[in-house]
C-alpha cells in the first residue's frame, strides 16, 4: 500500500535534539546555552530516559578508577547540584565504596550519585524552561528526509498528528540511533562479530525495607563476596544459591544488583535478565516487557522470604519501560574500540574523558558477565568522531548509540559519559548552526559542519562551560 499524506512543517529550529534521555537533556541544555534556539522532542511526557522510565539508578562513577579524580564534570555536574538543592541526589563526592548505594562493588562503583527519579523529571523541565528550550512531550520522532548527507526534515507524530520539522542541525538522542537509521546512516545492531546484544534488564524499586539489616547481612558475607569464573558476584548471591536449591529461583542470574537510594528505604534491583532482546523492535519489546514483569515478580517474593530487612518490603514501581543496554551502534567518523579504552587512550579530537569499566552482561551465556575495570588512576577520551555519522553534514549523535564496538559501548554506555557526549554533540550542533562560540571560546572562527568541524574551537568552547576534555 503507498500511503501519501502532505505533512505540514511546524516548526524551524537551529538545532532540534530528538530523545530527552540524559544525552538528550545536556544536548539541549548546551545548544540553547550557546545561543541556539534549540527544541527537544520526546516521547514519553518527562525527560529522563532510562534514569527515569527506565528507573536506572545511580549514575555510574564520574570519577577514575580509583575515585581520586572526577572526571565528568560540565553539566553533569550542575545537574547533579541542581537536584542535591531539594534532596534529590546524593553528591558523588561523598558516596564510598563499598558501600549500600553501590551494591557493595567497589571496583569501578567509587562515587556513585544516587538520585530519585522523581527530581530529575522536574529539575530537567526546570532547567530546559530557564535555558528557552521548546520541548515537546508526547511526540515521537518517525522519519528523516535526507539527501546528500544533509537531514532536510524531520518527520513526527504528535498526539494530534503527523507534523514535520526543519532544523538546521539535528542531534540523535534516542538511545537507539533511530534518526540516523531512518536518515541511512550506516549502523551495527549489537555486537558485529557475534551478534549478540546485551540482555535487558526491568529494573524495580522496593521500598520499606529495613537496611540495616541488609547492612548486617553484607557484613556477615562479606568473605563471600568476590568474583569467580568470570561472573562478577553482585550480591546475596548466598542467598540465590539457597532459593535455586529450594526451586525459589528459576532465573539466569547468580546474584542481585540492589543499590540504596537517597531515601534510607528504598533499594533500585537491576536483576532481571532477559535475553535476545532487539530493542528496536516493538514485538521484542513487548516480549521483554512482560517476561521482565514476571521476573520482577519471582525476585520480589525471593526478597520477602530469603533477604533480612525485606520481610515487609513493598514492591514500588517497575520501569515503565524495559532496560535496554544495547541497540545500535552508529558508523562514524570514528569508532572507539574496546583496546583504545582498555590503553587509556585520549585523542586529539577527545571531547570528554571517562573511567567507566567494560561492563558487557551475558557475554559468556546467560549467567556470565565480563567486567574489566581501567588500572588505577587511569581514563579514557571518547573523540568527537565517534558522534558524528559517516557521510553527514548536519546530524550528530549522542549517549548509547555513538559509534564504537559493541565491547567499549559496554563501558561508554552508561549515564555519566552518555552526558557527557550530549554536551558535546549539543555544543557542536549550536556551533555548525551559526553560533560562533566566540563569546567564551575567544575564537571569531565559524565552525564548520561535520565532518571538517573545527575540534579545537568545540574543546576550548567545552572546556570554558566546565567540562573536561583533556
Ligand atoms: C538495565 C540497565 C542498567 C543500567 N545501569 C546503569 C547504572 O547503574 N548507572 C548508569 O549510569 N547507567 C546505567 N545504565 C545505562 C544507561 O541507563 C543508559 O545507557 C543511558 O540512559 C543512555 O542514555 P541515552 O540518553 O543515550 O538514552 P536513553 O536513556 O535511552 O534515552 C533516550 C530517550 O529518547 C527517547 N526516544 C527514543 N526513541 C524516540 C523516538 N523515536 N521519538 C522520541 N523520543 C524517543 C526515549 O523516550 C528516551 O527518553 C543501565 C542501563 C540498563 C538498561
Amino acid at each position: 500500500m503507498l500511503y501519501k499524506k502532505d505533512i505540514e512543517t511546524l516548526y524551524r529550529p537551529e538545532v532540534l535534539v530528538v530523545g530527552g534521555g540524559p544525552s538528550g537533556l545536556c544536548a539541549a541544555l548546551a545548544a540553547a546555552r550557546e545561543g541556539a534556539d534549540t527544541m527537544l522532542i520526546e516521547q514519553y511526557g518527562f525527560c529522563g530516559g532510562m534514569a527515569t522510565a527506565g528507573l536506572v539508578a545511580p549514575f555510574m562513577t564520574c570519577y577514575d578508577s580509583s575515585g581520586g579524580d572526577q572526571l565528568i564534570r560540565g553539566l553533569f555536574e550542575k545537574i547533579v547540584g541542581r537536584l542535591c538543592e531539594t534532596g534529590g541526589a546524593i553528591r558523588p563526592s561523598e558516596v564510598g565504596a563499598p558501600s549500600a548505594f553501590t551494591s557493595y562493588i567497589t571496583v569501578g562503583h567509587i562515587h556513585v550519585t544516587p538520585f530519585r527519579a522523581e527530581a530529575l523529571k522536574l529539575t530537567a523541565d526546570r532547567m530546559l524552561a530557564e535555558a528557552g528550550v521548546k520541548v515537546l512531550y508526547h511526540t515521537s520522532f518517525v522519519d528523516a528526509e535526507a539527501q546528500g548527507g544533509y537531514i532536510k526534515r524531520i518527520v513526527i507524530h504528535r498526539k494530534n498528528g503527523l507534523a514535520a520539522i526543519e532544523p538546521k542541525v539535528t542531534v540523535d538522542c534516542t538511545g537507539d540511533a533511530d534518526v540516523a537509521a531512518a536518515a541511512g546512516a550506516g549502523f551495527v545492531l549489537g555486537d558485529e562479530k557475534t551478534g549478540r546484544i546485551q540482555p535487558a534488564t526491568m529494573f524495580f524499586r522496593i521500598g520499606n525495607v529495613d537496611s540495616s539489616k541488609i547492612e548486617e547481612d553484607y557484613r556477615a558475607n562479606i568473605n563471600n563476596f568476590y568474583r569467580r569464573d568470570g561472573v562478577n558476584y553482585r550480591s546475596l548471591h548466598w542467598w540465590v544459591e539457597k532459593a535455586r536449591e529450594a526451586g525459589d529461583w528459576d532465573l539466569d542470574r547468580v546474584s542481585v544488583g540492589l543499590f540504596r537510594g537517597v531515601d534510607e528505604d528504598e533499594w533500585s534491583i537491576n536483576t532481571s535478565r532477559i535475553m535476545n532482546v532487539d530493542g528496536t523492535d516493538s514485538e521484542s519489546l513487548t516480549r521483554a516487557e512482560t517476561e521482565g514483569r514476571e521476573q520482577v515478580d519471582e525476585i520480589f517474593r525471593f526478597f520477602v522470604k530469603y533477604v533480612p530487612g525485606c520481610e515487609r518490603a513493598k514492591l514500588l514501581q517497575t520501569g515503565s519501560t524495559v532496560g535496554i543496554r544495547e541497540t545500535r551502534h552508529i558508523k562514524g567518523m570514528k569508532r572507539i574500540t574496546v583496546d583504545s579504552l582498555l590503553g587509556c587512550e585520549v585523542p586529539d579530537d577527545s571531547i570528554a574523558v571517562a573511567a567507566n569499566s567494560v561492563d558487557v552482561h551475558g557475554k559468556f551465556g546467560p549467567r556470565s558477565n565480563e567486567y574489566i575495570a581501567l588500572p588505577a588512576g587511569k581514563y579514557y577520551g571518547i573523540p568527537y568522531g565517534a558522534l558524528v555519522p559517516d557521510g553527514f553534514a548536519n546530524l550528530l549523535v549522542a549517549g548509547r548509540p555513538v559509534s564504537a564496538d559493541s565491547d567499549a559501548a559496554g563501558a561508554i554506555r552508561v549515564m555519566p559519559p552518555c552526558m557527557a557526549t550530549g554536551e558535546a554533540a549539543g555544543t557542536a550542533a549550536a556551533l555548525s548552526a551559526g553560533c560562533d562560540g566566540s563569546v567564551t571560546a575567544g575564537a571569531k572562527k565559524r565552525f564548520t559542519p561535520a565532518p571538517e568541524a573545527d575540534v579545537d574551537l568545540l574543546r576550548t568552547l567545552l572546556r570554558s562551560r566546565g567540562a573536561r576534555v583533556d
